[in-house]
């Protein structure tokens, strides 16, 4: 059996890698390169228990677990794995109070800490990039393949894939293939009946911070200029520090080597920075990022086979978890293709057709005029 998997995010990466443990030949076909997106410039945050009495509880509960055994099993420090303290606290950069309630040093005296929102226990994160580039070079060591191309369509006799089309022509011959392309998923909409997949902005900015600043995360309210922002700080066990948390509402561009950071935004975001932390004030910034995450209409991820059409996987749509809930996608992708359903989670909250399908031609026409 031959599977192709469209993208190189996390969710790609996750899913070649469970497939190609069962011996499954697997080709990833991505099209800039491996964590490029928001697989490479996310948080990496995981909680256990943040998507319980939501359709994502048991798809986080398990993957939070997958996450904790393979950093066991394939050595995770490679990848920054590690348990975390989590704080929530609010700012209030004109008036510098006295920080009450936990004493989390690297914060400023004028963020008042108020809880700890997840311990070593049920609260953990990688390096999203080096994860997914892990997961591929795991899933290359049981063959898989890593094609660099761009998806251009798919091949089909009647209502069965039979490959992927790249761009320059070729045909890449499936006997599955998985769309997982996270925003631009939706462009498989002109060739499947899938529904709308959107792209959603964020900007980041990653800090060199060295190695003094403890395993705490902190998630902040930040009032400026007439909004509140909620900041998130992960420090990063290779002396880096990331933190994101300003939105644009930028249409996403075809090209993922396209997405760029708003200039005022990381700006914006750099002030906040000085003003909730004097080690972010003085670190030097190595980036200024900006990456789409990707969400269906009803804010729940989009895992299955799609109906009607054999051969046709999809995963995508992980919106703002995409990270914690790969493995476990991957896991069940891999079940779902091999033995026909996923025995660790139940996929039906995801099942695509609970969404009505895009018009493919109205599609099409926007794509060509974009
Ligand atoms: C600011 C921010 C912070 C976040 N923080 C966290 C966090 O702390 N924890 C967490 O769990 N999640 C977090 N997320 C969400 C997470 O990053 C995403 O859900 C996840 O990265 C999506 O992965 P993906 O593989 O679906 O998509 P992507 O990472 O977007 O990967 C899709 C891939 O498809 C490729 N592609 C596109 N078109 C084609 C084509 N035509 N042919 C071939 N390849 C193609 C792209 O080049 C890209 O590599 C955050 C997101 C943002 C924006």
């Amino acid at each position: 059996m031959h599977v192709v998997i469209c993208g190189g995010g996390a969710i790609g990466a996750s899913t070649a890698y469970y497939l190609s443990r069962r011996d499954v030949a697997v080709t990833v076909v991505e099209r800039t390169g491996i964590a490029c997106a928001a697989s490479g410039k996310s948080g990496g945050f995981l909680a256990r228990q943040w998507s319980d009495g939501l359709p994502g509880e048991e798809l986080a509960r398990r993957s939070f677990d997958l996450h904790a055994e393979l950093a066991a099993e394939l050595g995770g420090d490679a990848w920054g794995y590690r348990r975390l303290t989590t704080y929530a606290g609010h700012a209030d950069p004109w008036e510098h109070s006295h920080r009450k309630g936990y004493d989390v040093a690297w914060l400023s005296d004028g963020v008042t800490v108020t809880q700890e929102i997840g311990s070593p226990g049920n609260t953990a994160q990688v390096h999203p990039g080096l994860y997914t580039r892990a997961m591929m070079q795991a899933a290359e060591t049981h063959g898989a393949v890593l094609r660099l191309a761009r998806v251009t369509g798919l091949a089909r006799d009647r209502n069965r894939v039979t490959g992927v089309q790249i761009e320059g022509g070729d045909v890449i011959q499936a006997d599955a293939v998985v769309i997982a392309m996270g925003p631009w998923s939706i462009l498989a909409a002109m060739w499947l009946p899938l529904p709308a997949i959107f792209g959603l902005k964020g900007h980041s900015l990653v800090f060199d911070t060295g190695t003094s600043v403890p395993a705490e995360a902190a998630f902040l309210e930040y009032p400026d200029s007439g909004e509140t922002l909620s900041p998130e700080l992960f420090p990063r066990p290779d002396g880096t520090t990331y933190v994101c948390g300003i939105s644009g509402e930028e249409p996403l561009p075809l090209d993922p080597a396209a997405v760029m950071p708003d200039e005022k935004s990381i700006a914006r975001l750099e002030r906040l920075c000085a003003n909730v932390s004097p080690v972010l004030a003085s670190a030097p910034i190595v980036a200024r990022q900006a990456c789409f995450r990707p969400i269906a209409r009803d804010g729940v991820p989009v895992i299955g086979d799609i109906p009607g059409v054999e051969n046709a996987y999809v995963a995508t749509g992980h919106s703002v978890w995409g990270i914690l809930n790969a493995p476990a996608t991957g896991e069940a992708m891999a079940e779902l293709i091999t033995e026909n359903r996923a025995s660790r989670i139940d996929l039906e909250p995801f099942r695509p057709n609970r969404l009505p399908p895009l018009d493919p031609a109205r599609l099409r026409r926007a794509v060509q005029g974009a």
